[in-house]
């Protein structure tokens, strides 16, 4: 499989090179050159296989002669392996209509555990083979530095530095990412929002002084590797609803448009989707751009949903280059326009090709409260606030009765246990799997949001890649 960038200009790469990449060298994102395709009888052989074979089986298109079929089934095995439940993603019944898919059972408790425990390995194998040494730069909402530190801590040829907003994260979340203690794991708080750590990032990928230096490498969902193993997810539960005879719909809590692409990747690839629910919360510029074909960022409100305070969602340019004819350089013009203005409109290609399978909606606060509470009074389910905004666009979809949907659970309720606590009145208990969490001593440094700053200290502690 070759992967090709949405902006047309930078080299193209195989799965290996795409996936320690990152970030293209033009600024896009790498995509297969095509979708590979699974006819309604291989979808329907797959039913009942565990959820590693399962994996294995759905990956092993993307990742062509980057591995063979024996490597990828035993990577899969380890990284599955580590998840505290034996059907890794299982799905729970609301009532007759509603279904939860867990994606909270990895070692740090969100639905990022299911691609960074993978990637983890795929990194450590391909710089293994390649003896060189990998510099990951990266920005979290709170969610994705936990997962990635956990994924990469101790390995030999890594580093990690991760930035995370300062003060905006909360603070299980904080601390699993920084009570981590081993000499690769670097802990940055800036000062800003998640969008500002996000863009420093971006520019880092860009800086040739840094990239002469260093092997930069992404554990962001600009990273194809992670939204290939979501894709696994939306087949494990279409599959035990009834596909591929019966269609399904999911509701995807969105921030960054990673989760939810990987969705359209299997619906692409032949799994029988109805509909993709793309639910943000007040911070909705996806809502907007899919609603009203407008893409332009506003100011970020922190929420009780602190992983979609978002108003720049990376992955969205992989849904506009697809939809829109998969024209390198008309998207970098986009692209370009949307960087100068912060807005844009959508094409009417682009914006047909979305409404083919997707919807959206917005959930405010009193919106969250409510599925949280319906979840636990109807149900004796305890969900997370992302888990209940993607729960709220759910039930509010108008779709046949006949359509299965499945919110996708993104987040173990005690990540977030203030905001449960308010609406349920029940305070949700950390598994024990975390350990003494509260206990643990924290490491991080505090720096301004200024980009030199920024450079200088990873300069100064990361090792030289080829
Ligand atoms: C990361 C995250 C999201 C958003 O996922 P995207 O892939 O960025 O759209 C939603 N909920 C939780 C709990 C998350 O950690």
């Amino acid at each position: 499989m070759k992967y090709v960038s949405t902006r047309g200009a930078a080299p193209i790469l195989t799965f290996e090179g795409a996936t320690l990449a990152g970030l293209a060298d033009d600024g896009g994102l790498y995509l297969p050159a095509q979708w590979p395709q699974f006819s309604e009888g291989e979808i329907a052989a797959m039913a009942g296989l565990p959820y590693a074979e399962l994996a294995a089986r759905v990956m092993q298109p993307f990742v062509g002669d980057s591995l063979t079929a024996d490597e990828l089934a035993a990577l899969c095995k380890q990284a599955y392996g580590r998840f505290s439940h034996a059907a890794v993603t299982p799905l729970t019944q609301f009532d007759e209509q509603q279904w939860l898919l867990e994606l909270f059972h990895g070692p740090t408790l969100a639905f990022k555990d299911v691609a960074l425990q993978l990637l983890g390995l795929l990194f450590e194998k391909f710089l293994t083979r390649s003896k060189d040494h990998l510099t990951i730069v990266g920005a979290t909402s709170g969610d994705t530095g936990s997962a990635a530190i956990d994924a990469v801590a101790g390995r030999e040829r890594i580093d990690i530095f991760m930035l995370h907003p300062k003060g905006r994260v909360s603070d299980v979340q904080r601390r699993q990412m920084t009570t981590v203690r081993a000499p690769n794991v670097h802990n940055i708080a800036i000062e800003g929002s998640f969008d500002d750590a996000q863009a420093m990032v971006k520019r880092v990928f860009r800086d040739p002084a840094m990239n002469s230096r260093f092997h930069i490498g992404a554990v962001n969902s600009i990273n194809w590797a992670r939204l290939m193993a979501q894709v696994v997810y939306y087949f494990a539960a279409a599959l035990q609803l009834g596909a591929p005879r019966r269609k399904v719909a999911f509701s995807v809590p969105t921030g960054n448009f990673g989760d939810v692409f990987a969705g359209y990747v299997a619906a692409r690839m032949g799994l029988p989707i109805e509909r993709l629910i793309v639910a943000t919360n007040i911070n909705d510029i996806l809502h907007r751009a899919l609603s009203e074909g407008d893409y332009s960022a506003g100011t970020v409100t922190p929420t009780a949903a602190p992983s979609m305070d978002i108003q720049v969602s990376s992955n969205f340019e992989r849904l506009l280059f697809d939809c829109g004819g998969r024209d390198g350089a008309a998207m970098a013009a986009q692209m370009a326009g949307f960087e100068a203005d912060k807005a844009m409109r959508l094409t009417n290609a682009q914006r047909d090709g979305a409404a083919g399978l997707f919807t959206s909606a917005r959930a405010d606060a009193s919106d969250m409260a409510r599925a949280m509470r319906w979840a636990s009074e109807a149900c004796g389910e305890i969900i997370d606030p992302h888990t209940a905004i993607g729960l709220h666009a759910a039930r509010e979809a108008d779709l046949p009765r006949e359509i299965p949907v499945v919110t996708l659970a993104t987040a173990h309720p005690a990540k977030f246990p203030d905001a449960v606590e308010r609406a349920t009145g029940q305070r949700p208990q950390l598994p024990t799997r975390v350990g003494d969490l509260f206990a643990r001593e924290e490491a991080y440094t505090e720096l301004p949001g200024d980009y030199d700053a920024v450079t200088a200290f990873i300069a100064q502690r990361a090792t030289p890649g080829s």
